[in-house]
């Protein structure tokens, strides 16, 4: 596989490299060099010539390009597909799932764009009713996006096709566990479109800090809340501004009038795809207690059936990063010697990169497997007396991105009380798959948003314009205005706002 960035400038020195590893047996898939500073600055150069091109297209012909692309990638999603299960080792299944999706939103983002970022007109209001007031979304200039190894394609899509479609240049730093997948999808776009306004660095962190400080008009991060903070301050140096899609330990809620085959389905799935490493995936479960031991029967059973394995029959892929599995084991064995149980899985289900699915219960609600992210096939399962302490534990969370409710009658209302960035009701991360719906969290999880319009919006300033329409009947920016003028003024916004609210004073 060749990098599509090949315009890159040669520093003289061989660059350095690095492999990128198959999880399932440790072979090299394809060794990629790490770019340093000098190539990072010098793609972002290369981008911004690129930027003024592509934001001078018309909306129609930025949208044919990126349909053009959309089409080339479905046209070859089984063999995106592939450079996914390899780097990742996620099952086939798992990697064309979020390779579709991806696909879904880019298609959206591109049909979107002009309604969404043209200009428009907006009410001038009373006192400036001489005005034409109007709002237009430019694009930024140049997106550096830094991204994640466990959904590869999905989650920097989220940004990459985003901001591409608000007109701007992007340049992707992949995770260095899936340098692939980011070059597949920089190669695939520079077949279709004549210059590089999309093109990748490989590398490791130190490529992605170089990619903070190399003139970037946005930095969009997907990673840990520990990474987005060296990120910010990386940032904060050059006043770039930065969208933080971070961490989630997002919460099921099952209330008593819930479809508890659908919810046991639900939290076996939210929990143990893509083998429990995903931002939005679901790590906590509360349950009223009064479908308690029945809904834990059905998970159970449930997750009985599933195992982590090479096999290709098994449903649930390797950790794809080694470190990951010692936090998994932390987890587990600090919820068991605090009193808690494991109804499937426990202590013997770590073993190498290969993690079985895991039922905690009883575990305190202090304990690492309940407030920090675990990023594994693990959930635990706590029996709450009603929905206000479901509501109460979920929002105790200092991450909150995404959250689940399984109800019959109550779903919206619970909804509407969460304190999280998205809510599914009555199935798993739906939200995730519907393009118009913004993504992304509060508190540890992060802040802006990807997706639908404020996913646009998100790579775009806000050029707002007033056009005088006729002189006005009293003019406020003056220093020929008088006395009068001001008694005016006063009496008009006296007429307007004094009567503030019917509450006694
Ligand atoms: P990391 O924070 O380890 O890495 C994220 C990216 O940042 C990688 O490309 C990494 O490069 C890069 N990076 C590392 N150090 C620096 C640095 N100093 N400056 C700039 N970039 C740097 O996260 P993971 O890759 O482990 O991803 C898993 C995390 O991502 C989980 O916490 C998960 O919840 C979160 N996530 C959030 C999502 C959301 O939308 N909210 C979606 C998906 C995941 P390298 O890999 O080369 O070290």
């Amino acid at each position: 596989m060749t990098l599509s960035n090949t315009d890159l400038p040669a520093t003289g020195a061989r660059p350095a490299t690095f492999d990128s590893l198959n999880p399932r047996t440790g072979d090299v898939v394809e060794t990629y060099p790490i770019h340093g500073e000098a190539e990072v600055r010098a793609a972002v150069a290369t981008a911004r010539e690129a930027a003024a091109w592509w934001s001078a297209l018309s909306w129609d012909d930025r949208k044919d390009r990126l349909n053009t692309w959309k089409a080339v990638v479905t046209r070859r999603l089984g063999q995106l597909a592939e450079v996914v299960h390899q780097e990742t080792g996620k099952p086939h299944g798992d990697a064309l799932l979020e390779s579709a999706l991806a696909i879904d939103h880019l298609a959206w983002a591109a049909a979107h764009a002009r309604k969404v970022l043209r200009r428009r007109k907006v009410p001038s209001g009373l006192i400036m009713a001489n005005q034409r007031a109007t709002v237009e979304y430019q694009p930024l200039g140049v997106v550096g996006v830094i991204g994640p190894w466990n959904y590869p394609v999905f989650t920097p899509m989220g940004s990459i096709a985003y901001a591409l479609a608000a007109g701007n240049a992007v340049v992707f730093k992949p995770s260095e566990y899936t340098p692939g997948v980011g070059v597949w999808l920089a190669a695939t776009f520079n077949e279709v479109v004549e210059k590089p306004v999309f093109q990748v660095v490989t590398g490791l962190g130190e490529t992605g800090a170089a990619l903070c400080r190399a003139g970037v008009d946005k930095l969009a991060f997907t990673g840990s809340t520990a990474t987005a903070k060296l990120v910010m301050a990386a940032c904060a140096e050059s006043l770039t501004p930065v969208l933080i899609e971070a961490g989630g330990k997002d919460a099921l809620i099952v209330a008593a009038d819930a479809d508890l085959d659908a919810a046991a389905d639900g939290a076996v799935w939210g929990a143990c795809g893509n083998a429990g490493q995903t931002c939005a995936g679901v790590e906590r479960v509360y349950v009223h207690e009064r479908v308690y031991d029945e809904f834990l029967d059905k998970l159970v059973a449930k997750a009985q059936g599933l195992y982590a394995d090479a096999d290709p029959q098994a449903k649930i892929g390797p950790i794809t990063m080694p470190g990951q599995v010692d936090i998994i084991r932390r987890h587990i064995d600090d919820a068991l010697a605090r009193g808690g149980r494991a109804l499937v899985g426990g202590k013997e289900a770590v073993d190498g990169q290969w993690v079985q699915p895991t039922i905690l219960v009883d575990v305190p609600e202090d304990s690492s497997a309940v407030t920090e992210e675990t990023f594994g096939p693990t959930m635990t399962v706590a029996k709450v007396k009603d929905l206000d302490e479901a509501v109460a534990r979920t929002n105790a969370s200092r991450y909150a991105l995404g959250s689940t409710v399984y109800s019959k009658a109550h779903g919206m209302e619970v909804a509407e009380r969460l304190r999280v960035g998205m809510t599914a009701i009555n199935g798993v991360i739906s939200f995730a798959g519907v393009p118009s719906l913004p993504f992304g969290g509060v508190g540890d999880s992060g802040f802006g948003r990807i997706h639908g319009p404020d996913g646009l919006k998100e790579f775009c300033y806000a050029h707002a314009i007033a056009r005088q329409r006729f002189k006005p009947m009293m003019s406020l920016t003056t220093f020929e205005k008088d006395e009068k003028v001001e008694t005016r003024l006063t009496k008009l916004i006296t007429m307007l706002h004094g009567r503030g609210s019917t509450l006694p004073r």
